[in-house]
């Protein structure tokens, strides 16, 4: 099986959809997508609508959790709550519900999905580094636990003796962000695994970054939000 994992699209239409078709090219048979679907993009219903069509396992990010939830907000930057406010007038009441039902984790085939940690995904806590994720290996007993969340791709392991990826090892593996990447790379991020062939692969996506930007300016959203697309940060 080939699975193709997702996260932090954040409204960024132009890089979901390009992301999209090379899921199709790689062949994948399924579609996970790990939170934070909308927040600081220009197309929120767009890519909410596109999700709920195409994916088959969604887990809820704070982002998402934010348009129904005042808690979540409480830790947003000034940009990120001008965006909500924005975001929020754009969905409709589906899309809401929708949004309201999706579940913060998901396990199956021996894998978990969440979009920030595996203890306590409701807490939003970042997994920045090798070290930290090591740390997190006991609070699941999934071979592999997919995160997004921090929008820095990564393969972590849990042994700290294995270097790079094996089909016999844990690992918390962080797929990267396809649509606000922060790894100094503005190409879009995602993972495909594939558990026949026993390989994983971060691949990175280039799309039409600079439409992207423009209608962040063009929406009224905050310039910067536009700016940091480009620069992958
Ligand atoms: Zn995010």
């Amino acid at each position: 099986m080939r699975l193709a994992i997702i996260s932090d699209i954040h409204a960024n239409l132009e890089a979901l959809e390009r992301v999209l078709e090379d899921t199709e090219l790689m062949q994948a048979d399924r579609l996970v997508c790990l939170g934070d679907i909308i927040g600081y993009g220009s197309d929120p219903a767009a890519c909410v609508a596109l999700l709920r069509e195409r994916a088959d396992i969604c887990v809820l990010g704070n982002h998402d959790a934010a348009v129904f939830s005042v808690p979540e907000r409480a830790f947003f930057n000034p940009n990120a709550r001008a965006a909500l406010s924005w975001t929020m007038a754009q969905l409709s009441e589906g899309d809401i519900a929708y949004l309201q039902g999706l579940p913060y984790r998901v396990s199956t085939d021996n894998l978990l999905f969440v979009h920030s940690a595996p203890r306590a995904p409701e807490q939003w806590d970042y997994v920045f580094s090798g070290m930290e994720a090591r740390l997190y290996g006991r609070y699941f007993h999934e071979r592999i636990c997919f995160i997004g969340h921090s929008h820095v791709p990564g393969i972590y392991p849990i042994d700290p003796g294995v270097r790079g990826y094996s089909h016999s090892q844990r690992y918390v593996i962080n797929v990267g962000s396809v649509g606000q990447p922060r790894d100094g790379n503005w190409r879009s991020s995602y993972g495909l695994l594939d558990t026949v062939a026993g390989s994983y692969e971060n691949r990175r996506i280039e799309y039409d970054v600079e439409t992207a930007a423009r209608k962040i300016r063009e929406r009224g959203l905050p310039t910067r939000l536009a700016e940091r697309l480009k620069l992958g940060e």
